[in-house]
């Protein structure tokens, strides 16, 4: 008995202590200034001024998503976008909303940025352009932002440009012209038109640019009734990818795609969509309903996805502008539903965004790349081509919600 008794003594004196122990500690934080400044001091240096110019080699071709949902609200991707880093700069494919604030935390240096290319004009493929350009205006960019579209491209950027005109005089009122130089501040529109000043149509492509050795190619794609609506090939280094855009099963893209790397591809699984419609028709939303209908014949399903990788070679596909959203592994699981029947010399992902730059190849940059504390769930694909062969991963990665 008396034994017992000591021993809950010892139990309640050890819990007392820990309890204290813990009031203690949490008073220091909640009043100690010292303390306080000591702790963001540490989380700054973390943070800020965190660049990955490693990722910025002339020898390697690299890609990250930043941005894979569709327009459907999704709680933990931005919407279309891939960063492409090539010839010591960083190219952006499509700029969809909440896609700048993937770049930024992942500390790609901004300054670098080489252009954007836009798919099509849908608001889910454009809608963060002006960020992108103020951002990298602010933060350095020495010349006017190139963005580079089907015809109709400079009326999107001319959009764009009078939407942020106060915001630039004000900019650069606040912070001198040095700073933020007016000359700078708008964006170049770069026309990409077939010979008769056209759209390209049907299976056409045609090289858009060619600068330290990468080479960028556009296709035509279907996404009907949307025109113009382009894929991007991207050459360097003796790696190549290929981003789709907004597309239905189209044969010039596989042409384009014969024997890349990698093929990053729209998808959008046509049975769950029906099943969101069926829904959609039960709870008595009609114009949800009507929309769902629509889109059936809009987007590739992602056996077709698969389709167009073996038909074309590639080594790795990425499914994105994933519809619909895909919330777990069991969704991603269900959504790849019938890739496999298309061929196994690739591996089909369907990303997870935002998708971690290429993986790291020092331990400091492994460090410096989990700075920017990305709030990361889930797995992500990343890709580089430095060394043979290419490669698509998948990471035990985190990343970020929102
Ligand atoms: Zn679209
Ligand atoms: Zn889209």
């Amino acid at each position: 008995m008396g034994r017992v008794m000591t021993y809950k003594k010892w139990v309640i004196g050890v819990a007392l202590a820990i309890l204290v122990a813990t009031l203690a500690t949490l008073g220091v934080l909640a009043f100690s200034t010292s303390v306080q400044n000591g702790l963001m001091r540490r989380h700054f240096a973390r943070t800020i001024g965190v660049e990955r110019t490693d990722l910025m080699s002339t020898d390697a071709l690299r890609v990250a998503i930043c941005g894979s949902a569709s327009p459907m609200p999704d709680a933990s991707r931005a919407q279309s976008c891939a960063v492409v880093c090539a010839a010591g700069k960083y190219w952006i494919v499509d700029a969809g909303p909440g896609s700048w604030d993937r770049i930024a935390r992942w500390g790609i240096p901004h300054r670098l940025i080489g252009g954007v290319f836009i798919t099509h004009f849908h608001s889910d493929h454009i809608g963060a352009l002006g960020e992108f350009n103020m951002q990298s205006w602010a933060l350095g960019r020495p010349e006017q932002l190139a963005v580079y579209g089907g015809p109709g491209i400079e009326k999107v950027v001319a959009g764009f440009n009078d939407a942020y005109a106060l915001d630039r005089t004000y900019r650069t009122a606040h912070h001198g012209p040095k700073l933020m130089p007016p000359s700078t501040g708008p964006m170049r529109a770069i026309t990409i038109a077939a010979t008769d000043g056209g759209p390209l149509r049907g299976e056409a492509s045609t090289t858009v640019l060619e600068v330290d050795g990468m080479k960028v190619t556009a296709v035509a794609v279907d996404h009907h009734p949307v025109e113009p609506a382009y894929g991007f090939r991207f050459d360097f280094a003796g790696r190549s990818v290929v981003f789709s855009g907004d597309t239905t099963k189209t044969r010039g893209l596989a042409i384009v795609a014969k024997g890349a790397d990698l093929l990053v591809h729209s998808a959008q699984a046509q049975d769950l969509v029906e099943i969101m419609e069926a829904e959609a028709a039960r709870a008595g939303q009609e114009r949800m309903r009507s929309i769902f209908a629509d889109i059936r014949t809009y987007q590739s399903k992602p056996a077709d996805v698969a389709a167009v990788a073996s038909e074309a070679g590639v080594r790795a596909i990425v499914m994105t502008h994933l519809n619909p959203p895909l919330p777990n592994w069991l969704a991603e699981r269900v959504f790849r539903r019938g890739t496999e029947a298309a061929g196994s010399a690739w591996r089909a992902t369907a990303c997870s965004s935002p998708c971690r730059p290429a993986k790291p190849t020092s331990s400091t940059a492994r460090s410096r790349i989990d700075a920017p504390r990305l709030k990361a769930r889930r797995r992500a694909p990343a890709f580089t081509s430095r060394g043979a062969p290419f490669e698509a991963r998948r990471w035990a990665g985190r990343t970020s919600r929102g």
